[in-house]
């Protein structure tokens, strides 16, 4: 997010209470930064193609309602990959037509759910297909479908993130012997299957391997609609995965960039014979999203500063548990909210409440020496941050606020989540049936 408007919004953060010393945890989302990257994505792509484009936002990237409504009020719709999810876009009031279903293990009950809705859904393998088949069968749907496949153009840099491997557990491997005239006999079985859907992986992967992984599905819809003489395959899912910049306020790779690279290595898809999907999360979110914590006490140990704060694993699990594959920048701010002067900076680790060594949002970093009160920032983490609580020693989930600043330096709040109570995380774990595991074993259930 843009620096001078997050500045002001972690001083109104704490002016207007939203972090205190009671609720040390806050998130604040940049609502002007969203739609302007919900803009630059749509304009990209209708720089290169008159076809109707849906982008459709990955749910997971974001999970919050409030977040798909506006994103939805900007053009956009959702990719889901659970009934939660779905549920989510659902409430949210994404309309079918801009819903896509993609998870990789779909129950029948899910399926069906998804055809009587006429929502878009990619089956992930021939088993699921065969539960098409006879959905299909037996009612007609408004719902388009396709069939995800993996290029197997190989991984980026975070293996755990990179979906178009030789081995990855996602779509039909088109390298494997035999597999792409099986799946061309598939769309020539089902005259109803008429898109291709590929996902090849987030964060880590250059561009340049995105684009093989489309002009590779792009190349097998040609060889389709060659076979089928018609044009069966008429819309191409080319997943999300652009790449987010974790180093600096700049926000690249950008849209732009990446739709004119494809529009250059596979002018075929975008010569308006094709419809688009895209299906991109962190991009869109990631670098509008801060998280503030209080730091609660400070000390040293083995000569090294630290700063305790209430920010770690339970709101930053990837970079607690994979540091080294997702470095987050960290901002200080003094306790009025201010960003924090003072001497030279000195390296310091900034570690979070959870108890395992291990909770460290920041080792050795270089900043202003922080003191109880401080507050640090924890930047570009509006995407599989904060709306991915994790309940390691049960600590809250924080409040997620939506802000917008005014010209005169104004800046207003709008509650997108509630921070979790006491009272909540007690009821989630049983509370409510403190005496189940004491219940008369001897007797079966129910007797
Ligand atoms: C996670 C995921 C996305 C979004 O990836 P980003 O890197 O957040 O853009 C899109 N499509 C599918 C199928 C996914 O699993």
């Amino acid at each position: 997010m843009a620096s001078n408007r997050r500045d002001q919004a972690v001083r109104a953060a704490v002016d207007q209470a939203l972090l205190t010393g009671t609720e040390p945890v806050a998130a604040l989302l940049d609502v002007t930064g969203v739609r302007a990257s919900a803009a630059a994505l749509r304009a990209a792509f209708a720089a290169v193609t008159d076809a109707p484009v849906l982008h459709a936002f990955a749910v997971k990237a974001s999970p919050l309602v409030p977040v798909l409504r506006l994103l939805y009020e900007a053009g956009l719709g959702a990719e889901v990959a659970s009934p939660g999810e779905l549920a989510l876009a659902r409430a949210a009031g994404v309309t079918a037509d801009r819903v896509v279903l993609d998870s990789p293990a779909k129950t029948p009950a899910e399926l069906r759910e998804a055809l009587a809705l006429g929502i878009a859904v990619n089956a992930d393998n021939p088993q699921e297909l065969a539960r098409l088949d006879a959905l299909v069968r037996k009612t007609p749907t408004r719902s388009p479908l396709g069939l995800r496949v993996n290029p197997q153009i190989g991984g980026g840099t975070i293996e755990a993130l990179s979906t178009a491997t030789a081995t990855s557990k996602f779509g039909i491997a088109l390298r494997d012997e035999g597999a792409r005239a099986r799946v061309v006999r598939a769309f020539l079985d089902r005259p109803w299957l008429t898109r291709l859907h590929t996902h090849s992986g987030s964060q880590g992967l250059p561009l340049s391997l995105l684009a093989t992984g489309v002009r590779e599905v792009y190349e097998l819809a040609e060889e389709i609609n060659a076979a089928a003489g018609r044009h069966q395959v008429d819309t191409i899912d080319i997943g999300g995965g652009l790449p987010v910049n974790f180093t600096s306020d700049e926000e690249t790779p950008t849209y732009a960039e990446y739709a004119r690279l494809l529009s250059d290595e596979v002018p075929g898809l975008f010569d308006g014979r094709y419809g688009l999907v895209t299906e991109f999360g962190r991009s869109l979110l990631a670098k509008h999203g801060t998280l503030l914590a209080r730091v609660e006490y400070t000390k040293t140990s083995g000569s090294r500063p630290i700063a305790v704060t209430h920010a770690g694993v339970q709101v930053a699990t990837r970079t607690v548990y994979d540091p080294i594959a997702w470095p987050l920048r960290i901002a200080a701010y003094d306790a009025r909210g201010l960003p924090k002067a003072g001497g030279p900076p000195v390296g310091q680790d900034v570690a979070g409440p959870a108890c395992f060594a291990g909770d460290l949002l920041a080792v050795q970093r270089s900043l202003p020496l922080l003191e109880p009160g401080d507050i640090v920032a924890a930047l570009d983490t509006g995407a599989y941050y904060f709306a991915h609580h994790y309940t390691y020693n049960s600590l809250a989930r924080p409040g997620v606020y939506g802000f917008v600043t005014g010209e005169d330096g104004t800046v207003r709040f709008a509650t997108v989540r509630p921070p979790q109570t006491v009272a909540e995380i007690v009821a989630e774990a049983g509370g409510g049936h403190p005496d189940a595991l004491l219940a008369d074993w001897r007797h079966p259930a129910g007797a």
